[in-house]
């Protein structure tokens, strides 16, 4: 048998390369994966430019990792060899921590995130702290798995956390890696689906978008309160900018849920917030169960990511396109496992 495994590493801030590694032996309360699949996610983009605080090189990124257990360390028997099983961006917590102790695992002082505090998923092998697995329904392939296992969870938690009633009127902002999965969440839970995107029309009522609105042609504001203002705004793109007019769309006790990253403000008129007791929030992907729940409704409801696969050794390109928006809709890399 093999003694080392490919993985593909960050060396430096921007500087992707392909090693031979040794394989590890599973921890206490690890197990090893070997890997089948794993997505490429803008979040990867902290890893690979370095932008996240106190992150140290070399580090593996990938955080929608599908594969089989390869090995299971003392203290994991809830695993086995050969189950199949994924790993998010959530890769376990400490478990003594305040918020911990109350139950908040996501937002653990100690989180350990995959691919950015620990080695991630651009490999053929992983490992992951027996909290952070999950796993996978016999139905779902493990490319299909890999992006509901952050893209997924995200919009999936955001929905369904939301003071949401079926029938209610659910706008989808964007549809990219995240909304394209939003929007077949927010259609299958019951939803009116509306869209606000540009020039994705069809795609957007292939996905379940009752209505669309056209952001470049109709103030997308405006649209909505014509239709009644939506409840829930569910913001993908990662664009602030885009993101504050939005507001003026919402029904009274609506929320802007934002789960589209970037680092630039989101404007907003405090009038807008108050009359109409109008609320922004963020939604941060979900802990293991979560992640069981969505795949679980993925399968019931038939939910799945559109995906073009690359290969592992490809993955500098794959990234590099995922960057320059170039994805439709997840790249995934596949190990040939
Ligand atoms: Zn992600
Ligand atoms: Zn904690």
């Amino acid at each position: 048998m093999a003694k080392t495994y490919k993985a593909v590493e960050v060396t430096a801030p921007g500087n992707l390369r392909i090693v031979e590694r040794p394989i590890p032996e599973p921890d206490k309360g690890q197990v090893l994966i070997r890997v089948e699949a794993c997505g490429i996610c803008h979040t990867d983009s902290l890893t690979v430019e370095g932008q996240f605080p106190g992150l140290s090189f070399p580090r593996v990124p990938g955080h929608e990792v599908a594969g089989r257990i390869e090995a299971v360390g003392s203290g994991a028997s809830a695993w086995s060899a050969g189950q199949r099983v994924g790993v998010g961006f959530f890769g376990g917590y400490d478990g003594h921590c305040e918020l911990c102790r109350r139950g908040d695992f996501i937002n653990c002082k100690n989180l350990t995130v995959s691919g950015i505090s620990v080695d991630g998923g651009y490999a053929e092998m992983m490992l992951a702290d027996a909290n952070a697995v999950v796993s996978l329904p016999d139905s779902l392939k493990a490319v299909d798995a890999g992006p509901l296992l952050c893209a997924g969870v995200t919009t999936y938690n955001a929905l369904r956390n939301a003071p949401l009633r079926s029938g209610d009127l659910v706008a989808v902002q964007g549809v990219g890696g995240l909304g394209h999965l939003g929007i077949q969440f927010a259609r299958r839970m019951g939803f009116r689906t509306v869209v606000i995107a540009i020039e994705k029309e069809k795609l957007a009522r292939e996905l379940g978008a009752s209505s669309y609105i056209n952001a470049e042609t109709e103030d997308p504001a405006a649209a909505l309160q014509r239709m009644g203002g939506a409840k829930v705004i569910l913001a993908t793109a990662a664009s602030s900018r885009s993101m504050g007019p939005l507001i003026a769309g919402l029904a009274p006790r609506g929320r802007l849920v934002v789960v589209g990253a970037s680092a630039e403000p989101i404007q907003v008129d405090a009038v807008q917030l108050l009359f109409g007791a109008r609320s922004i929030e963020g939604s941060l992907t979900g802990t293991a169960i979560d992640i069981e729940d969505t795949l679980a409704f993925s399968v019931a409801q038939n939910v799945r990511p559109i995906i073009e696969m690359v290969p592992l050794e490809h993955a500098a390109e794959a990234y590099a396109r995922m960057m320059r928006n170039e994805a439709r809709f997840r790249i995934v890399l596949t190990t040939g496992q």
